[in-house]
């Protein structure tokens, strides 16, 4: 039997295990995928330490993926061995009302690679077909992996807050996911972008990659920031990326009137909200988003192709697999001040 190393969750936090495993066999409508690059998320870090729960163990952790296709299923039609992709995380029903609808990340049936499914923290991968996008050779294995989840994350939830041509756009949290919706947010035609984030680093690079104006709470009063930077307005969206009460208490506050806030990071807290003074007065919106949806995936892939999308600066650091508990460790102190840390195979 053909095996390939895996890191692999086998107990809760604990680090991950590097073990010898079966290569898995690609089913009839599945592509068998030679690794590349996988993204470490803060995810991997809440599911190796039972903040979220993985449903199997053992099992090989990685949703941020791209990769070669090594084999194909007999029925899978589109694909042939050496095609460049990255993955959509989801393995969907495609069947279902939410699949035919343009929400498959709320399929009543999905299944997450590196959650439910083994994931990309190993040489190959097995996927539905349906899972996999082309990407052309100037995209580098790296970013496509960022892709998948780093970019269509944000993504997904600055499109679930309709921004319109003009709009200012407040993005809480400048870190793998926050880089790329600033940008996103200035070729959705915002005409302000305002990055917050304590890390002076990051702000720099976000005022590099297209935010009109940084605010650093450590130094800065938001509220004052805001209503200067809006001639009292407030903004039209924010984007909270943190999961903090306080920043999404923040986020909602900074908004104006008919103001939108999109909930992307985790909180399992109350926000103690007061309906009338925060909602009904000036009539705004807070808006949930999870995941991302297959119908993203193009659009992306066409953005960053294009070099409209920079994600040049979005990989600092590449490790190789024996070193995937270093990489979880690094983002978790965030030691050397990473943006998106990558485990890449040869
Ligand atoms: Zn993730
Ligand atoms: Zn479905």
């Amino acid at each position: 039997m053909e095996t390939m190393k895996a890191a692999r969750l086998v107990e809760t936090g604990k680090p991950l295990k590097l073990e010898n495993v079966p290569v898995p066999h690609p089913g009839k409508d599945e592509l068998l995928i030679k690794v590349k690059a996988t993204g470490i998320c803060s995810s991997d870090i809440h599911y190796q330490d039972g903040r979220s729960r993985v449903t199997k163990l053992p099992i090989t952790l990685g949703h941020e993926i791209s990769g070669e296709v090594e084999k194909c299923g007999e029925e899978v039609q589109g694909f042939s061995p050496g095609d460049r992709v990255c993955l959509f995380y989801l393995v969907t029903c495609g069947d279902c009302m939410m699949c035919n609808s343009s929400k498959d990340n709320y399929c009543s049936n999905a299944k997450m690679l590196g959650k439910n499914l083994d994931g990309g923290f190993a040489e190959y991968v097995a996927v539905p077909a349906r899972n996999a996008f082309a990407i052309p050779d100037n995209i580098p294995f790296s970013q496509a992996a960022l892709i998948t989840d780093a970019v269509a994350t944000p993504f997904h939830a600055l499109k679930r807050a309709a921004v319109q041509v003009g709009d200012s756009v407040l993005i809480t949290g400048i870190g793998g996911l926050g880089i790329h919706a600033v940008q996103i947010a200035s070729i959705m035609g915002a005409s302000q972008v305002i990055a917050m984030d304590l890390d002076g680093q990051k702000l720099e690079l976000a005022k590099k990659l297209g935010a009109t104006a940084v605010i650093n709470p450590k130094t800065d009063d938001l509220a004052e920031n805001i209503a200067r930077l809006t001639k009292g307005n407030g903004v039209n969206v924010a984007v909270e990326l943190i999961g903090l009460t306080k920043t999404i208490r923040q986020s909602i506050e900074a908004t104006g009137l008919g103001g939108k806030t999109v909930i992307v990071g985790i909180c399992p807290e109350e926000i103690g909200l007061n309906p009338y003074h925060d909602l009904l007065l000036k009539e705004r919106t807070i808006l949930g988003s999870a995941d991302q949806c297959r119908e993203d995936f193009p659009v992306i892939i066409d953005l960053a192709a294009r070099g409209r999308l920079n994600l040049g600066h979005s990989v600092t650091h590449e490790l190789p697999l024996e070193k995937i508990n270093d990489g979880l460790e690094m983002l978790k102190n965030k030691n050397e001040n990473p943006v998106r840390i990558v485990v890449v195979f040869s």
